[in-house]
């Protein structure tokens, strides 16, 4: 049995650590991931925008909602959209207090404005009604992360879903929302492979605590709240072959030492003005132009 003591994890590297996003980068552009993980620039290339700011205040109100628990879930929906501007306040405040920047944040707090809130309180609305009955909340989730061991090397997988929910059936459900202009591409994108298996490996050692052996891992969507399909149930005693997929992962990343660029018009990375001077920096820790 793994300790998952904190004092673990200061002394592993934050290059030695990934979120999902890092997998995602990693196999939409190298040189995205290089940048933005091995550099450490992953805010000063992250570039925001209004329906990313969105996604980013329905969820911190999701959050907020469940956070007052009963009160919340006794309330109506239009009761309830007052949550949106006080989320919005808690972010900007997050922001503001952060020694870091940019930081998480940043790219969102320049969106707040009033266009998003009304668009924020319009979609949470519309959610509500059309949801009914909100499922009760199993507790807050906080950051979290799991240490992995490769070849007697010590990584960190880090990140959290949105909430912890309480499913229908008693089962624990593990929520990741996800806000959507085009909700038919949206669904067809939806990564139902890494995602549910990284929130659940997060989630496991939480879950097993209070008792659970399964839990099952859910995505909702802002815009079609009526669709639970995406989904998938794990055996939390049983994730050595889920965490086996994220130890090749790693292999494959620390086997890679190509600066490979996807030139996509929305790359924020192969579109840097300082995309230059990044190449230079990763050739100097020896990555060489595939
Ligand atoms: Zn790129």
């Amino acid at each position: 049995m793994v300790q998952y003591k904190p004092m673990a994890y200061n002394n592993i590297p934050t290059t030695r650590g990934y979120s999902l996003s890092d997998f995602h980068d990693f196999d939409t552009c190298t040189f995205k991931f290089l940048v933005k993980h091995e550099l450490g620039k992953k805010y000063e290339i992250g570039k925001g925008s209004p329906q990313m700011a969105l996604g980013v205040l329905l969820d911190k109100t999701i959050k907020v909602i469940h956070s007052f628990g009963e009160k919340s879930y006794n309330a109506t929906p239009e009761r309830l959209k007052g949550a949106v501007r006080y989320s919005a306040k808690l972010i900007i405040e997050e922001e503001k207090k952060n020694p870091k920047k940019p930081n998480f944040n940043t790219a969102t707090v320049e969106f707040l404005n009033e266009d998003i809130f009304l668009s924020a309180e319009n979609t949470l609305f519309n959610y509500l009604t059309q949801y009914r009955k909100l499922k009760k909340s199993l507790g807050e989730i906080k950051f979290l992360q799991r240490v992995v061991e490769i070849d007697g090397v010590k990584y960190k997988l880090w990140g959290g879903p949105d909430t912890l929910e309480e499913g229908a059936d008693g089962l624990p459900e593990i929520v990741d929302y996800k806000s959507r202009q085009d909700i038919a591409k949206g669904k067809q994108n939806m990564d139902m492979d890494l995602m549910p298996k990284l929130y659940t490996l997060l989630m496991a050692e939480t879950l097993l605590d209070k008792g659970h052996k399964k839990a099952r891992f859910l995505v909702k969507y802002w815009q079609d709240p009526e669709d639970e399909t995406f989904f998938e149930e794990f055996d939390l005693e049983k994730l050595e072959e889920v965490e086996n997929v994220f130890k090749e992962r790693i292999r494959k990343i620390n086997q890679n030492k190509e600066i490979i660029f996807c030139m996509g018009q929305y790359c924020e990375a192969c579109n840097s003005d300082k995309a230059d001077d990044y190449v230079a920096e990763l050739e100097k820790m020896g990555y060489k132009l595939g």
